[in-house]
């Protein structure tokens, strides 16, 4: 709660450059799957992408990472395809003791085996392993969050899961949602709203409530911004504010309502960026935020490698010395990942309210 009310101090001085909430780590840019949506990775993109570092250098990533920042997200690619992903997760927890871990995943691997094998030779072995650690995985994290769009294995086959692994995919999550309380982790579905996974969203809604299961909506981005198609249908804005009037009623969905407001109105946010920095797997961190440094321009970019420095504040130090401070006026992007905690900055009632609730607006964006 300190650092949140210390950003409120920041933001009455117009200070954009706030202190970060948690950190996302990429642990790898490979990944198995391919999704139609992914503007960052996939399997198409294996070959061109920063190699998965090596047990060591992770660690001391998150070493530096948590000389400054106490909550952790692992994300991909697809976390799972690290063979060391168990090992890092327990240095995470035991040894560097973030007071809270969140994992991302596409979730094939998680449980089972894939019903088909997946192409490269150096994959499969990688599958293997992964598979064999992956309740090693469980037991470490608060929050395990899983991509599924649909219940529908052709909707998946169209934007995201292949039908070999459709079904895989979905009875992995039911078995995934069974041990929550006994490994003491909450399960997240996150769904991505395209115009073809809109039609089973309400079905996918009732999964969650009959599983036990939070879930959380993004619609599709494309640039950074809501999909055209998906902001001028009227069925868009019907899920919308159905999710807002099923929140009401105390439907664990994630997401405040100041965010769905915003994708009603598609109205700007004042975005502080640095509230969730970006680590790529070979340490670069990312300043102000993964959007501008995929720009490439002067405002952002790959400021400082971790690798390289001693301590989070050196590293915070020598991106702001390089990139300056964070934009005061940007509207470049809706991107859930960074308006959401910019928006429960910005309002602290509602933070507040979504807090009691025991849902934790902080930390609400996956990816
Ligand atoms: S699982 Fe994630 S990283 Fe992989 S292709 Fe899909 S969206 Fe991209
Ligand atoms: S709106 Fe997007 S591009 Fe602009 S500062 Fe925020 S995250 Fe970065």
């Amino acid at each position: 709660m300190l650092p949140y009310l210390q950003n409120l101090l920041r933001m009455t001085r117009g200070d954009f450059t706030l202190a970060p909430r948690l950190a996302v780590y990429y642990v790898t840019m490979q990944c198995n799957l391919n999704c139609a949506y992914c503007e960052d990775f996939g399997a198409r993109r294996n070959h061109q992408v920063t190699p998965t570092p090596r047990l060591e250098d992770a660690k001391r990533i998150l070493r530096v990472i948590r000389s400054g920042v106490d909550r952790l997200w692992l994300t991909g690619g697809e976390p799972l395809l690290v063979s060391h992903l168990a090992e890092l997760l327990a240095y995470a927890r035991n040894e560097l003791k973030f007071r809270e871990i969140s994992l991302i995943t596409n979730g094939v691997l998680l449980f089972r085996k894939p019903t088909t094998e997946i192409t490269e030779d150096t994959e499969k072995s990688r599958l293997k392993t992964s598979v064999d650690s992956v309740f090693s995985v469980v037991k470490h994290v608060d929050r395990l969050i899983v991509s599924l769009d649909s219940l529908e294995p052709q909707t998946l086959n169209q934007v995201s899961v292949p039908d070999a692994y459709a079904n895989t995919v979905i009875e992995n999550v039911r078995a995934a949602a069974t041990l929550q309380k006994e490994h003491h982790f909450k399960l997240i579905l996150n769904a991505v709203i395209t115009p073809e996974t809109l039609p089973g969203l309400d079905a996918l809604l009732a999964f969650c409530a009959e599983n036990h299961i939070r879930i959380s909506f993004s619609p599709q981005s494309v640039n950074n911004l809501p999909r055209y198609e998906l902001v001028t249908s009227a069925e868009y804005r019907a899920f919308i504010e159905k999710l807002v009037a099923l929140k009401k009623q105390g439907a664990p969905i994630l997401g405040s309502l100041s965010y769905f407001k915003m994708l009603l109105d598609q109205t700007p946010y004042e975005c502080y960026p640095t509230l969730i920095p970006r680590i790529l797997p070979d340490g670069w961190l990312t300043y102000p935020c993964r959007p501008m440094e995929k720009a490439g321009g002067e405002q952002g970019g790959r400021a400082v490698n971790l690798l390289n420095v001693q301590s989070w504040d050196e590293a915070w130090r020598m991106a702001a010395k390089t990139y300056g401070d964070a934009p005061t006026s940007c509207v470049s992007c809706f991107q859930q990942c960074y308006a959401e905690p910019s928006l429960m900055q910005a309002h602290p009632f509602e933070y507040l309210t979504e807090k009691f609730r025991g849902m934790d607006p902080g930390t609400y964006a996956p990816g």
